[in-house]
């Protein structure tokens, strides 16, 4: 939380009731979910709605802030949640509807939100262990396919995600939202394009790029030993240099007009593949 919103006669830990919605700490909470800028300034981002919060704080990552509406307060679960977040040190809102609907969405406004800190972890942690699949998104622009690979990644029990160059932000509320909570327990690496290619150098596992105009299907490789599977942008697919980096391009036959498939479906079709190959669930 930025040193504004710490200012604006809070203390963490306590229950504090807010019903104007320019109190400082609400503006605060408004631009972390509008602004890319302001999330990354911050190292901060918001989860909407007591199933992600919940799922959060049970994976244990740090809250900052819990804000739940007057109307829940006596929801059990709402109520453990509290305790939960002011046990941890977190500020505690209890907010009217109209407070709660100016930082949520209109059309659905959700009754709790979270102000978490955003966790990365380190390109060391890519370890090329036998049967350990690790998936590298090249630019990907959709927080909606980024939330849904993550969901993707965790069910079939793959190691991580490798955002590589310009990506949408893995913590936009649109992303979390997509998610469903996988996005607390699916380990996030950033890297730019330079930087990947010079850490592919020392990755002793295969890279499968996918592609459309790979040459091999994609039933057919041996996907055992340590595996990055290598995605592209959803509007141009990967450029030469990423593809360069490839040990194959692999491809998923197509059937009708199509021109390609929507990147998070590839992804989990690629995924689901390998994990029949090598992965246990
Ligand atoms: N027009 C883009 C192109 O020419 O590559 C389409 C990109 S597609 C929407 C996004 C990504 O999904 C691709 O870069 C690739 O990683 C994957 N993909 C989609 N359909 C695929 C297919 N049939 N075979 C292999 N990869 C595919």
């Amino acid at each position: 939380m930025s040193q504004d919103t710490r200012s604006a006669n809070t203390r963490p830990g306590q229950v504090k009731t807010v019903t104007s919605v320019s109190n400082p700490v609400i503006k605060d909470i408004k631009a972390l979910v509008a602004q890319r800028k302001r999330r990354k300034e911050a190292g901060l981002f918001v989860a909407e709605g007591l199933k992600l919060v919940t799922d959060a704080m049970e994976a244990g990552w740090p809250i900052r802030t819990l804000v739940f509406g007057g109307e829940v307060r006596e929801q059990p679960m709402v109520t453990k949640a509290a305790a939960t977040a002011r046990a941890r040190g977190a500020l505690v809102l209890d907010v009217s509807r109209a407070v709660l609907t100016s930082i949520t969405r209109r059309d659905n406004p959700q009754m709790v939100v979270g102000v978490f800190e955003q966790q990365w972890a380190d390109p060391a942690s890519i370890a090329p262990e036998d049967g350990a699949v690790w998936v590298a998104l090249d630019e990907v622009r959709d927080p909606g396919n980024l939330g849904t690979i993550l969901r993707t990644v965790d069910a079939v029990g793959a190691k991580g995600v490798v955002l590589i160059g310009d990506t949408t932000d893995p913590f936009a509320v649109e992303a979390v939202r997509a998610t469903m909570g996988s996005i607390f327990y699916v380990p996030l690496v950033r890297m730019s394009r330079t930087d990947f290619l010079k850490w592919r150098k020392g990755w002793p596992g295969k890279v499968f790029g996918t592609h459309l105009k790979g040459s091999v299907d994609y039933r057919k490789p041996d996907y055992s030993g340590p595996t990055l599977l290598l995605m592209g942008t959803e509007q141009s697919g990967l450029p030469e240099q990423m593809v360069e980096a490839c040990t194959q391009l692999v491809r998923i036959p197509q059937a009708g007009k199509a021109d390609s498939l929507n990147l998070a479906v590839a992804t989990a079709v690629m995924l689901y593949e390998i994990k029949r190959n090598v992965l246990e669930l």
